[in-house]
């Protein structure tokens, strides 16, 4: 059985990584096809393309768009895109553009929660001028010693609510999945189980992403426990969804799974490549 691994992240988002040595990492892995899937991010997929052939790996072009749902951030996924559409990368263009101002402001509020210079600290850990984001903050409040580790990160300053979380306005969920169709890729709705909603507001999320014309929900994700993979498979299958899978890598030793560790996706559903 082919390994599929449809969402991770290289330096040109948020990944620890280049484009190059995400790809050998995956082959080494024992990873058959692999999506690089950068946040509102197309510019790594030139190199990534280039490295799977070089490792004699299949490559599909991703990204992942924030997107506000109902005052929510959720993320969604492009698969099989073509990286030169131009509607698509204005979009994620859009979406980048308020990043350095929020990061700004996040700076501001981590200083009034008594951490001083967390935006020039955060700024260290930036690795594309074209993107930073709140993982580069956790980076640095591991480094600096206020936080344990990425989970203490968030669970302590980052997350909604926390007291260096700075509410934003992303794309919208028709604009992210129509840049995606655009673009003549699939949209996928990434790591459902970790959206901070009801059962209710999931399956509305989840029914309007269908509406719209969504193609898939990820199944098998670091963000899902086991025993979700099989109810999550059932809420694909009730919405005419296909299955996806991810390891949603970031860098060595910061994931849950590493390349090539993800379980297969369950069955009964229908996998998102099975039209490839
Ligand atoms: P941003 O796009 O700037 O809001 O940053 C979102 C990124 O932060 C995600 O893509 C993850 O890499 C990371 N992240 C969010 N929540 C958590 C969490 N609870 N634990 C670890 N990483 C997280
Ligand atoms: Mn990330
Ligand atoms: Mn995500
Ligand atoms: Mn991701």
């Amino acid at each position: 059985m082919r390994r599929y691994d449809l969402h991770c992240h290289s330096t040109r988002s948020d990944g620890v990584l280049t484009p190059t040595e995400v790809i050998r990492r995956a082959a080494g892995g024992g990873v058959d096809v692999i999506a690089l899937t950068d946040h509102d991010e197309v510019a790594g997929l030139d190199e990534a393309r280039a490295a799977a052939r070089e490792a004699g790996i299949e490559f599909i072009d991703g990204c992942e768009i924030s997107v506000t749902w109902q005052g929510d951030t959720v993320h969604v996924v492009g698969l099989g895109i073509d990286p030169a559409n131009a509607g698509l990368g204005e979009g994620l263009a859009s979406v980048r553009a308020g990043r350095d101002a929020r990061a700004r402001k996040i700076g501001e509020s981590l200083e009034r929660a008594g951490i001083p210079r967390a935006f020039e600290g955060a700024l260290a850990y930036v690795t594309s001028e074209r993107l930073i984001s709140r993982t580069h903050f956790a980076r640095f409040l591991i480094e600096a010693g206020h936080v344990r580790d990425m989970k203490d990160a968030f669970k302590r300053y980052l997350a909604a609510g926390k007291p260096g979380y700075v509410p934003h306005a992303w794309a919208s969920l028709a604009q992210a999945v129509d840049w995606i169709h655009g673009a003549g890729g699939q949209a996928v709705i990434a790591h459902p189980g970790r959206y901070r909603v009801t059962p209710a507001e999931l399956r509305a999320l989840i029914g309007e992403f269908r509406d719209l014309g969504g193609d898939a929900l990820e199944i098998v994700s670091p963000s899902h426990a086991p025993a979700e993979y099989a109810s999550f498979a059932a809420i694909a299958r009730s919405h005419g969804l296909k299955g996806s899978c991810g390891t949603d890598f970031h860098g060595p030793g910061e994931s849950r799974f590493d390349f090539g560790e993800l379980p297969p996706l369950p069955g009964g559903v229908d996998p998102v490549w099975s039209g490839w």
